[in-house]
């Protein structure tokens, strides 16, 4: 699948278990981990030197990473809304000060803040408090026997909606998306669960004659399932029994805006702007110095996200909500994404000039939107192809 004109190299069926056991080493995200496991000295060292001397940007310590202190940037890997921590705290007063239908229509407003696991556990919360008048806490444990039968209706709701989707593409044709989805319900039905990854997998295959757009939409539908049943039942066995606070700020704490290291800090990434991509929490903490060709098996929709991502910043960038500084960010992230996955990521970039003579025209015309963005790729284009002719 070619998507966005990214390059995408075809899915090696995932290997469900082994992924899950790494998923499930990982303590859940809550803040940025601090300390990071160390390669051996002298191989960090050398990496760090070998990386530093290779990226361009500059020094930077995660917390002052510019794009971080914007509020409602998509995540490069799960293309969601990101949260700081005021705008986290708010929606957890939300949540956690409501009830019944009032809670429910609050979940609704601020699910797009959620993660797919955490979501599927406010969706069921959400369905209690509208039956029972419950707060968020009570709506946890009055649901807690039920877990997994409750995922599953969840889950079969998304399933039902990709149904109609593929319907509705493959129109007359035979449908290759409604066989997998069938078999992904039965399985269900069986109490066996559903694992995304392997799910999204065949989801790809299956919807490989499709238009790209149409195939992106799919997989993002299919993203809101949640990873595994397993991942659903873990935030119950947590935090089942804890208060409304605590149960709010855990539905939100994997939207918060990290500062995800391109080459891994474990690994000898360096601290530099150019080894910053910003990233969810919910995504970050699980990825480790995991390799990205073994993270793009797990979010395939990384390539697709991580452009939409770095076309909102330079919106943004534009728009003078970061500075000058900057400029070069969006050259140096497509370097070192393309360098760190092999050349599988070629993202399309705005060079520096392009950003700083956009940001003047800007004038009173108003705010750059990512639409404009994307005119300007063209328009860049078409020059570098003129310049090449002459
Ligand atoms: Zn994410």
């Amino acid at each position: 699948m070619n998507l966005n004109g990214i390059n995408h190299q075809p899915q090696v069926l995932y290997k469900a278990k082994e992924a899950e056991k790494t998923a499930e080493k990982q303590p859940l995200p809550v803040q940025e981990k601090k300390t990071e496991k160390k390669a051996s000295d002298a191989g960090c060292l050398k990496n760090y030197v070998l990386a530093s001397a290779s990226f361009g940007g500059h020094q930077c310590k995660t917390g002052d990473f510019a794009v971080k202190k914007l509020k409602d940037v998509p995540c490069c890997c799960c293309g969601k809304p990101m949260l700081r921590e005021s705008d986290m705290q708010q929606c957890k007063r939300a949540v956690a000060n409501t009830q019944g239908a009032k809670l429910a229509a609050t979940i609704d407003e601020y699910g797009k803040y959620m993660r797919a696991d955490e979501r599927c556990v406010a969706s069921i919360i959400a369905d209690k408090a509208k039956e029972t008048g419950c707060d968020v806490s009570q709506g946890m444990r009055q649901t807690s026997s039920q877990v997994r039968e409750l995922t599953g209706k969840y889950a079969n709701g998304i399933l039902d909606g990709l149904n109609a989707m593929a319907t509705e593409a493959f129109k007359n044709e035979e449908n290759p998306v409604a066989d997998i989805i069938k078999s992904a319900k039965e399985e269900i039905a069986k109490g066996q669960g559903l694992d995304r990854s392997a799910f999204v997998a065949s989801l790809e295959e299956a919807g490989s004659t499709l238009g790209e757009e149409m195939q992106g939409k799919l997989q993002d539908t299919a993203m809101n399932l949640p990873q595994t049943f397993n991942h659903v039942q873990k935030i119950y066995g947590k935090y089942a029994q804890k208060t409304p606070d605590e149960i709010a700020r855990r539905l939100f704490s994997t939207a918060m805006t990290t500062a995800e290291h391109i080459h891994p800090h474990s690994l000898g990434g360096p601290d530099n702007t150019a080894n910053y991509i910003a990233e969810c929490a919910g995504c970050n903490n699980p990825r480790g110095s995991m390799d990205y060709a073994d993270w793009l098996k797990i979010h395939p929709e990384y390539p697709r996200k991580a452009q939409e991502h770095v076309e909102h910043v330079e919106a943004r960038l534009i728009n003078g909500e970061i500075g000058r500084d900057y400029n070069d960010w969006p050259v140096d992230v497509r370097g070192s994404l393309s360098k760190e996955s092999g050349g599988r990521m070629q993202l399309k970039v705005l060079n520096p000039s392009t950003i700083e003579n956009m940001r003047k025209q800007k004038g009173l015309s108003g705010k750059v939107t990512v639409q404009d963005v994307q005119e300007a790729y063209q328009k860049q284009e078409a020059k570098k192809k003129e310049t090449e002719k002459s």
